[in-house]
């Protein structure tokens, strides 16, 4: 990955309601009329959880030590999601240039802080990740799957594609969630209106390159040092 130099300082403003609706409107008209957002959020729900499943059902007797991998697996990959946050969304860094442009110009100047909700399904495409995402992740991470199982056990690669999976269904789920209109009840939910604090902090334009960069559990951030003060304030 070879980062760019980014000048994102026009996008680190809050900018007021209709100019941000003209973004909004430019976004929301490109998206194809063909475009099924339940078909959108369902395609990487139901393969990652086929995912899981399956790796699961292959599992030979896992020892202790080797279900010990799950919680490192996703420790490492909490900190790999706040590295992608920062380093990726909110840089431009070739060849993944086009994931900064539909994160730092469009999802960050539609959704600010205090207007953080969805006006509409088809606004799960300002939200969610690409609908391959999910397949371009289990591709990509094929070579550490393959060294877990002839290295270490086919026990551990099996668990690696279930926690990575998982992680990644999870991710789109929280990320949804915090976007939901403040009346739907997933979003009252007490857990998830913690982390979505966390996250709506991070729409701040004025502090997203910054602060806030896990979207699921900030332990990445603990850790950095990237959670900002008005995180624990609120
Ligand atoms: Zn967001
Ligand atoms: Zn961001």
């Amino acid at each position: 990955m070879l980062p760019r130099p980014t000048r994102t300082g026009e996008f680190e403003v809050t900018r007021p309601r209709p100019a941000r609706d003209r973004v909004r409107g430019k976004a929301v008209g490109r998206i194809p009329w063909w475009y099924s957002p339940w078909g959108h959020l369902a395609f990487p729900s139901l393969l990652g959880i086929g995912l899981i499943a399956a790796s699961i059902a292959l599992l030979d007797r896992p020892s202790w030590l080797e279900l010990a991998s799950v919680p490192l697996v996703l420790a490492l990959v909490n900190v790999n999601e706040w590295h992608i946050h920062r380093n990726i969304l909110h840089r431009r860094s070739w060849p993944l240039e086009f994931l900064f442009w539909r994160h730092t110009p469009e999802h960050h100047v539609i959704f600010v802080r205090d207007d953080m909700a969805m006006r509409d399904t088809r606004e799960f495409r300002l939200v969610l990740i690409p609908f391959y995402g999910i397949v371009a992740i289990f591709v990509v991470t094929l070579p550490i799957t393959a060294a877990l199982w002839f290295l270490v056990s086919p026990n551990v690669a099996l668990l690696w594609v279930a926690s990575t999976m998982g992680y990644v269904v999870s991710y789109e789920w929280l990320h949804l969630a915090y976007h939901l209109p403040d009346a739907n009840p997933i979003g009252r939910s007490p857990l998830i209106r913690r982390l979505r604090r966390h996250h709506a902090v991070h729409h701040t334009p004025e502090l997203m390159q910054r602060w806030n960069f896990n979207v699921t559990v900030p332990l990445g951030d603990w850790l950095l040092g990237t959670i900002h003060p008005d995180t624990r304030r609120a």
